[in-house]
């Protein structure tokens, strides 16, 4: 069975050698679905009996590993040295400096590959991070699994 839980956050970001207005600083608010599998808890008298696992379980994980680290957030390629060397001399603005350059594709790559090992089969269910849904905007989707993280 598959359950899944949904965050949003605000953060900008460029995509730097885009041919278009993508290339300008500006800012989404995401969305993200994370799909987490597996069998259901069958522990007798347990919190999670009959769950594949807490709700509120799922939520805390995506809350501190994704929504705390970018929310209000700059995403910043680390090649972009126009923007890196603004951000390193403005201490007071959150920026998050990345390997990449920040497209919905390699953030939910980036997310999926954060997310993958905090989710633990403590029951023995099989219980794994499958897929992430990452909207850029309401009409712009991303869907990365596991085959997509090398
Ligand atoms: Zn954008």
């Amino acid at each position: 069975m598959i359950v899944t839980r949904q965050i949003e956050w605000d953060m900008g970001h460029r995509v730097t050698n885009h041919r278009s207005k993508c290339r300008n600083l500006h800012g989404h608010r995401y969305k993200m679905i994370v799909h987490v599998s597996g069998k259901l808890i069958d522990k007798s008298g347990d919190s999670s009996e009959g769950m594949v696992i807490d709700f509120q379980d799922i939520k805390k994980i995506i809350v501190e590993n994704i929504h705390d680290v970018l929310d209000h957030g700059f995403m910043v390629w680390q090649k972009d040295h126009i923007l890196m060397d603004f951000f390193k001399k403005q201490p007071d603005f959150k920026y998050i400096s990345v390997p990449f350059v920040p497209t919905a594709e390699n953030i939910a790559r980036w997310s999926f590959e954060r997310l993958k090992p905090l989710f633990i089969d403590k029951f023995g269910t099989n219980l794994k991070l499958v897929e992430i849904q990452l909207w850029e905007t309401p009409n712009s989707l991303v869907i990365c699994c596991k085959k997509d993280i090398v």
